[in-house]
């Protein structure tokens, strides 16, 4: 292309910020356009320490409009509803349609909210407010039941979000025994896998369930969930009553993705092969929670691979510009830290090798470590 591409990005989380920076390494004069709800960035792995008092939600909200002005980047603060012309413009629900030369889609994934009863429930990766819900909530409560779990999507069992949900029962177990609150609130955990967490590995998925045991968390596990209602969770194995639910259902793809006609995989996800390049669509990508990726049944839908898929898309979309064809393809990684609140659990998984590390205070300090530094990319 001879002129400077006009490339849109959808999208300001994790996926989306990644691919801006690549694309101005390799090309500083492309046109971009980023469209999104608001010029900002929410760091979601501290979610977990809104409910007990680690962490305030602006802490976690970042304003991108000097990123935004460094990187030349023209903001339009729109949700995306749909696309038309093979991708080539993007409707918004501002009225406005947007024509560019190659897009990224980056507006990550949503939750499925079907099973009866689910508005009893909360999602605390639905964001700051149901996170300060849940604080709220445990904050009143003195006596009683909490039950937490996490569902998949039966269509495509890689789009669940567990790791999360471990670390908001132990961090919660943490606090409500530092409250002297423990004695009198029981902890349940169900799932209706036997084994749940597999994803993180087979080991760390047992160490999670050793965890449980060693801090007198019950478990309700191997039965399939059926309903919630207002005081209780209903499974196919019996009922779990519960003062407060935290459950985070199984994802699937954006909702205006039904607004268009780019491929969908099994759970609903914009489907992309593995050089990140949406399926029978010139010019288009996709990254992070949004696509489905071939890979292996671990590969996660986590920030860093988020980060992975951002920076191959961005390489492979610039090469695609200039007539030539893809060679970066992320690599499988998952790596964590399980948080408590007072330690981490380190988890690895990669093509060669998977490993969990004891739980250690030096985690917890790096966990939040990392938050700092990677926030602080878009000061
Ligand atoms: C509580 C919690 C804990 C987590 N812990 C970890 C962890 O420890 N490690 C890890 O690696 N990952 C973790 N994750 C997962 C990680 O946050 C996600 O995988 C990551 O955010 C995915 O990045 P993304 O860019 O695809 O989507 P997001 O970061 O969700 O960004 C999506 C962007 O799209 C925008 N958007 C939404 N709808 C539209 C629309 N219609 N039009 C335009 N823009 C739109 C949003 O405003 C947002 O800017 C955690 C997630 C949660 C919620």
């Amino acid at each position: 292309m001879s002129k400077q591409p006009n490339i849109t990005i959808l999208g300001s989380g994790f996926a989306a910020l990644t691919a801006i920076r690549t694309i101005r390494k390799h090309a500083p004069d492309a046109q971009l356009t980023v469209i999104a709800p608001k010029a900002e960035f929410t760091y979601l792995p501290s979610l977990i320490w809104i409910p007990t008092g680690l962490r305030e939600g602006q802490q976690l909200t970042h304003p991108l409009n000097d990123f935004f002005t460094r990187n030349r980047i023209k903001f339009v603060a729109a949700h995306v509803t749909g696309l038309t012309d093979d991708a080539r413009v993007v409707i918004t629900d501002q009225q406005e349609h947007i024509a560019n030369d190659a897009l990224l889609i980056a507006s990550g994934g949503r939750f499925l909210k079907k099973l009866p009863g689910i508005e009893h429930a909360v999602t605390l990766c639905e964001g700051i407010p149901a996170a300060n819900t849940i604080r709220q909530k445990l904050q009143q409560l003195e006596h009683g039941n909490i039950a937490f779990g996490f569902g998949s999507n039966p269509a495509e069992p890689s789009a669940a979000r567990g790791g999360p949900m471990f670390e908001l029962l132990f961090g919660i177990d943490t606090w409500l025994t530092q409250q002297n609150k423990r004695a009198a609130i029981n902890l349940t955990f169900f799932n209706p896998a036997s084994l749940p967490g597999k994803r993180l590995g087979e080991k760390a998925a047992q160490n999670m369930l050793l965890h449980m045991k060693q801090r007198n968390i019950n478990t309700h596990l191997g039965h399939k969930i059926t309903a919630f209602t207002e005081h209780t969770v209903e499974t196919e194995g019996g009922t779990i009553d519960a003062d407060l639910i935290l459950f985070m259902p199984g994802m699937t793809g954006p909702a205006w993705l039904n607004n268009t006609t780019l491929p969908q995989s099994a759970g609903g996800f914009i489907q992309a092969d593995e050089f990140c390049r949406v399926t029978g669509f010139e010019r288009t990508y996709v990254a992070g929670d949004a696509g489905s990726f071939p890979g292996p049944d671990w590969l996660p839908k986590q920030a860093h691979m988020a980060d992975l898929q951002a920076k191959s898309a961005a390489i492979n979309m610039l090469r695609e510009l200039d007539n030539q064809a893809p060679v970066s393809t992320p690599q499988a990684e998952l790596v964590c830290i399980i948080d408590d609140g007072k330690t981490g659990t380190l988890v690895f998984h990669n093509a060669k090798h998977a490993f969990i590390l004891p739980p250690l205070r030096l985690f917890h300090w790096a966990k939040m470590w990392f938050e700092k530094q990677y926030i602080g990319q878009y000061r």
